[in-house]
């Protein structure tokens, strides 16, 4: 009998979200308004902040946030080696200069001592990354470094997770999430950037919408109708659909269960999973909700990357589906060649791209697709 291929994930989302999608497209109103504003009010609320803005991407929130902080050319901005390429894009983006750090194998996330030996007089930020949904703890690192520095959180993966009571996203200067449908909820693609900071907000919030000092809400709202906008500085359009707002609206009210039953999936694997001395599993926070975007494993160092490819086949063969972890930027052409990084520039960042893998870990896993999962990884080295 031929089985169904395992993904590696699956987004969660159907009648619910459909049926929200009525209300604006009766409207007619379809781009950013109401939906988007009732959905940046629940994240808000939900990750313990005063302003969150909608945006069509993480990537997107990324680069606002970097922007709405003044950050541009003569900049140095700090970031972890072994991330998605975006957040090392976004301060490319604004003229900065990106100086990447290695990591921590166990938790895959910035190391705080590389973090501090790579600060000079122009460094103006750090992003710190919650690879996985796992939270960096933030008031340790600001306890460490220079109190003029801000500390930014690219919390792509890390909708729903906290760390020590606080909510992620709530901690740094500012955070971005996404909502690709990788992620644990999504908007198809989408994103949010949060902060505490009123001025910050408000720049990100016009350079969202071209630049505009007037938003289309209030123009639409009146009462004086020939206003047209001024322009004070180059803007974007980085809005977020009410189509989008309106599916994020019902997918965030899922989220906490979402984030339960991929806990429940995490801690199996853990379990069943210990016993592969040649498999390291994924660290789980000291005091905190590990988001589970994904389930990330690395084989022992010893066995190598053809190993870890070998591996990735065979399981692909039995019709389960894996993907290494994430790439390290100093490895990738655009930045090896632009910053003459060396492969050995960052030896964990580097490991954990030539070794890490992700199995399935997904809301719409059964429980015969997680037995098929650990009885795959317990013989395949085997085989
Ligand atoms: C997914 C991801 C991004 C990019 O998110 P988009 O919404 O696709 O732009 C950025 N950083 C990290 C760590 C991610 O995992």
């Amino acid at each position: 009998m031929d089985k169904e291929m395992i993904q590696i994930a699956v987004p969660s989302i159907g009648d619910e979200e459909f049926q929200a999608l009525m209300n604006p497209i009766t409207s007619g109103w379809l781009t950013q308004g109401p939906q988007v504003k009732a959905f940046e009010n629940e994240f808000a609320k939900m990750h313990g902040t005063n302003y969150s803005l909608a945006t069509t991407s993480c990537t997107s929130a990324l680069h606002l946030m970097l922007l709405s902080a003044g950050i541009g050319p003569g900049d140095e901005v700090i970031l972890p080696s072994f991330t998605w390429i975006a957040t090392a894009n976004a301060v490319v983006y604004c003229g900065a200069t990106p100086v990447l750090v290695d990591i921590d194998l166990d938790t895959f996330n910035v190391n705080f001592e590389e973090i501090i030996a790579k600060i000079t007089q122009k460094t103006k930020a750090i992003i710190v990354v919650d690879l996985f949904g796992l939270c960096v703890d933030i008031p340790k690192l600001r306890s460490l470094i220079p109190s003029n520095l801000l500390i930014f959180e690219d919390a792509a993966c890390a909708a729903g997770a906290s760390i020590n009571g606080a909510m992620a996203g709530s901690l740094g200067d500012g955070a971005a999430f996404s909502f690709h449908p990788r992620k644990s909820i999504t908007t198809g693609e989408g994103g949010m950037f949060i902060t505490q900071n009123k001025d910050f907000a408000n720049t990100a919030e016009k350079l969202r919408n071209h630049g505009a000092e007037i938003s289309e809400e209030q123009r639409h709202n009146g009462p004086q109708p020939f206003l047209l906008p001024e322009f004070k500085v180059l803007g974007f359009n980085y809005r977020m659909t009410d189509l989008q707002g309106a599916i994020g609206l019902v997918q965030l009210k899922k989220l906490e269960k979402f984030i339960t039953e991929r806990n429940t999936i995490a801690q199996i694997y853990k379990r069943e999973l210990a016993d592969l001395e040649w498999l390291h599993l994924p660290a789980s926070p000291s005091g905190g909700t590990h988001a589970w975007q994904s389930f990330v494993t690395y084989v022992d160092p010893k066995l190598g990357k053809s190993f870890r490819n070998q591996l990735m086949q065979k399981l692909f063969d039995l019709k389960i589906s894996t993907r290494p972890g994430t790439h390290a930027i100093h490895m990738l052409e655009y930045y090896s060649n632009r910053y003459n990084f060396k492969e050995n520039d960052f030896p964990k960042s580097t490991l954990a791209n030539n070794l890490s893998m992700a199995i399935p870990l997904h809301n719409q896993l059964s429980n015969s697709d997680i037995e098929r999962v650990i009885n795959a990884l317990k013989m395949v080295k085997a085989m």
